[in-house]
């Protein structure tokens, strides 16, 4: 390989850096610098690395010798994709970093939600011991409805199963069924009439869709009136996947008897009737907020990046 020069301009994990460096790389970190430093830094560098703070513009791009752009994470919106390929410049980013984290918040959320850990809480911290009050469920033997069954919704599905969960998922993707088959996870799609199915039949529905036009408000009022009554949602998705109105509604007619909710459609919520209601747990966004994403997104980075130059 060729000596190649890396800049990394946000903090990412040394692990990633350490296999860089380990491959022969020169790399040089400059965190905080202006656009205008970045713009001229980078005439003189193959990969630049990101997060989400440096704004990576078509100006900047122009007189680059980039050959590569990483963004240590799962969206691209800060870097000017257009621009990257008018200039011939391959991007990377790191969906798959977060999957475990997010699973494992998500299983977590199951639990609060079925045995009622926030209200319990709540209540001694308060000076109330509602022992009797908190008949919670036990997982095993429910329905888990996966909707989005990519990089996330399969991690929760495995790990749904070790508590011996029946687990049924819907996608648009033929890949994804076809994933979900092999992991005797039920399948349901691509067809849209096919999600009724899950939400007819799930004890609990979990949401793992990207925000698009088409998942909008995918879950709104018609889609709570079709779901099992006293079923349970969580979304670590998107926050204007869920309808959050329709959320309210339902769950003050005791359709929906709990939900637990890491996105908003708007973050942070600030004063809401949602968030302050007793069945419904809140977390700001912490999905991928672990040690491991961030070790993660800096290793398979550094993967990538040895891979594309070999
Ligand atoms: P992914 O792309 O691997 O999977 C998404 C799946 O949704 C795909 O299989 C796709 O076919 C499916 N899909 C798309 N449109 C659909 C539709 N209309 N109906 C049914 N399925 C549809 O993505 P992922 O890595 O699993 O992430 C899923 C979501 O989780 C994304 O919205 C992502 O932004 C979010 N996320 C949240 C956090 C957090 O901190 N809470 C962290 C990471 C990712």
């Amino acid at each position: 390989m060729k000596y190649k020069r890396i800049l990394i301009t946000d903090p990412v994990h040394d692990d990633g850096i350490k296999k860089l460096k380990a491959a022969g790389f020169t790399v040089e970190e400059r965190y905080g610098e202006s656009p205008s430093v970045i713009k001229e830094l980078i005439r003189d560098y193959d990969v630049l690395i990101v997060r989400s703070a440096t704004k990576v513009t078509r100006e900047m791009l122009a007189e680059s010798s980039l050959q590569v752009i990483c963004r240590a994470g799962v969206g691209l919106d800060n870097i000017d994709l257009e621009a990257a390929k008018e200039y011939n410049i391959t991007v990377f980013n790191t969906p798959n970093a977060p999957s475990v984290s997010v699973a494992e918040l998500v299983i977590g959320l199951i639990i609060a939600l079925f045995r009622h850990i926030s209200i319990g809480d709540k209540g001694l911290k308060e000076g109330k011991w509602l022992k009797k009050e908190l008949k919670g469920l036990e997982l095993k033997g429910k329905t888990l409805g996966i909707v989005g069954f990519g990089n996330i919704g399969v991690e929760v599905a495995k790990r749904a199963k070790s508590f011996e969960m029946t687990v049924i998922a819907y996608d648009v993707l033929d890949s994804a069924l076809e994933n979900a088959k092999q992991m005797n996870v039920e399948p349901f799609g691509p067809s849209k009439d096919a999600l009724e199915a899950i939400l007819r039949n799930a004890d609990v529905i979990t949401l793992h869709v990207p925000l698009l036009s088409s998942t909008y408000h995918m879950i709104g009022e018609r889609e709570f009136s079709l779901m099992k009554d006293g079923v349970y949602l969580i979304n670590a998705s998107r926050g204007g996947v869920v309808d959050e109105k329709a959320l309210l509604e339902a769950i003050r007619s005791e359709k929906v008897a709990g939900a637990a909710l890491d996105v908003f459609e708007k973050e942070p919520p600030g004063k809401s009737e949602l968030i302050n209601e007793l069945n419904i747990i809140a977390t700001p966004h912490i999905g991928s907020t672990t040690k491991e994403t961030q070790r993660n997104a800096s290793v398979i980075l550094a993967k990538k990046i040895i891979e594309f130059f070999n």
